[in-house]
């Protein structure tokens, strides 16, 4: 995933004009930070882990981004992560930088009693490096608002009351309304803007879903409200389709309860990697990072795809997917609304004040909106794809705020506004 995010960087860079200096400067990380779990398990014994914390850069704000809880998470990955966020944050025009990191574990070997234990060992091996006005934690994957709660309550020990610590809190915990479904709320705004460039509607659209966590199954759900059909969801264990579309706040039902959508009996089961290339007009995956490459690129059949989750691309399928003349939405502005209202979160934590759900969510829609604006603009005036365009928009605002910070002239970056 580190290779993509520079290939991506570069790309942007070229059309940018970056010297090389430059380069480094933005690419290279803040602080990277391992540390070693040591916590009870319920067998007497002991758990070990690896924990990160990847702080990427921080010229436009405190740093931010999730932590995850896989078996994938490594350094190289944080990195990679914690520079999207960078760029992410840079997109939405929000004022903070980039970090990400998380504990290479297997959530699902541990019971929540683990979890919690783990969680706790982690935040007192990065307490001094986090903080309201300087790393702001959030979910990720496999990681909710209750894991929020406890890097709140564990940090706080040590600092005094700190809500603004972490974002994604439960809502009785300091949390915020609509933070949950923010990500997949952004997703579909930034569809509406894309249907409407399309010239394509709503009614009968027909999107299929990789993923139907957190951010997946909300935006399923406030797409099956626009009019679209959802027509086919596949997640680790597999699939489940049905033509007309399926009975969304049902799924969401019995993935609460069975943690996954097989054996939903609203639909036909399918092997769920062939969601990918399903009949449809919209793509939406919202699971691992580098699932659509130059395997299975050319067997897409949707029109638009947009990127819920963190890398979904590879470069190899990206460039497929620009000759084939899809739209490509990319995460760092699909997947934007998340940490636009952990944004709000911290803003209500930091100011003591309460918002109202509309308030939130009307601010979230002129986010997204304005973002998916500029990309487009971006997108236009350099004659470049989205992703391309939403990387030069995010990676000149980051330059010219650390020009800034510096006695080098910013004037090179200014038509880059
Ligand atoms: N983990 C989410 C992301 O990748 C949200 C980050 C946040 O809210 O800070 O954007």
């Amino acid at each position: 995933m580190l290779e993509e995010s520079k290939y991506y960087f570069n790309k942007a860079a070229d059309v940018l004009n970056l010297p090389v200096l430059g380069r480094k400067i933005l690419t290279t990380p803040f602080r990277m930070v391992k540390v070693e779990i040591v916590s009870d398990a319920d067998n007497g014994q002991f758990h070990h882990h690896l924990g990160f914390r990847v702080q990427h850069d921080n010229s436009r704000g405190p740093m931010k981004g999730g932590l995850r809880y896989h078996p994938s998470v490594d350094a190289d990955e944080a990195e990679a992560l914690a520079s999207l966020m960078t760029w992410k944050t840079a997109v939405v025009n929000i004022p903070y930088g980039g970090a990400k990191g998380g504990i290479n574990c297997d959530p699902e070997q541990l019971s929540e009693k683990e979890l919690h234990d783990i969680t706790r060992t982690f935040v007192g091996h990065i307490k001094e490096v986090i903080g309201p006005n300087l790393d702001i934690p959030a979910p990720d994957m496999n990681t909710n608002s209750k894991i929020m709660g406890w890097i709140m309550d564990e940090y706080s020990k040590h600092y005094g009351f700190s809500p603004g610590v972490v974002t994604g809190k439960p809502l009785h915990l300091f949390g915020s309304d609509g933070r949950e479904e923010a990500t997949g709320r952004g997703v579909t705004i930034a569809l509406e803007h894309a249907l409407k460039d399309k010239d394509m509607s709503w009614e009968g659209l027909r999107v299929a879903f990789q993923g139907f966590g957190n951010v997946g199954s909300h935006a399923a759900k406030l797409m099956a409200q626009n009019g679209a059909k959802i027509v086919a969801v596949g997640d680790h264990k597999g699939g489940v389709s049905n033509p007309e579309g399926l009975d969304i706040p049902a799924l969401m039902k019995y993935v609460k309860e069975n943690r996954t959508v097989e054996g939903f009996d609203g639909g036909d089961a399918f092997k769920s990697d062939e969601v990918l290339t399903w009949d449809c007009d919209v793509l939406v995956p919202a699971a691992l990072g580098g699932v659509l490459t130059k395997e299975n690129a050319n067997d897409v059949a949707a029109k638009i795809i947009v990127e819920a989750a963190n890398g979904p691309t590879t470069p190899e399928a990206d460039e497929i997917f620009h000759k084939k003349d899809v739209l490509v939405i990319p995460d760092i502005l699909a997947n934007a609304g998340g940490v636009t209202v952990s944004y709000f979160e911290w803003a209500q934590n930091i100011q003591q004040f309460r918002w109202e759900l509309d308030r939130i969510n009307d601010e979230l829609y002129k986010t997204i909106s304005r973002a998916y604006m500029s990309v487009a603009k971006t997108a236009k005036s350099n004659n470049v794809d989205f992703r391309t365009a939403a990387f030069v928009l995010g990676i000149g605002r980051v330059a010219k705020a650390t020009m800034a910070r510096t006695h080098v002239s910013t004037s090179r970056f200014d038509e880059f506004g």
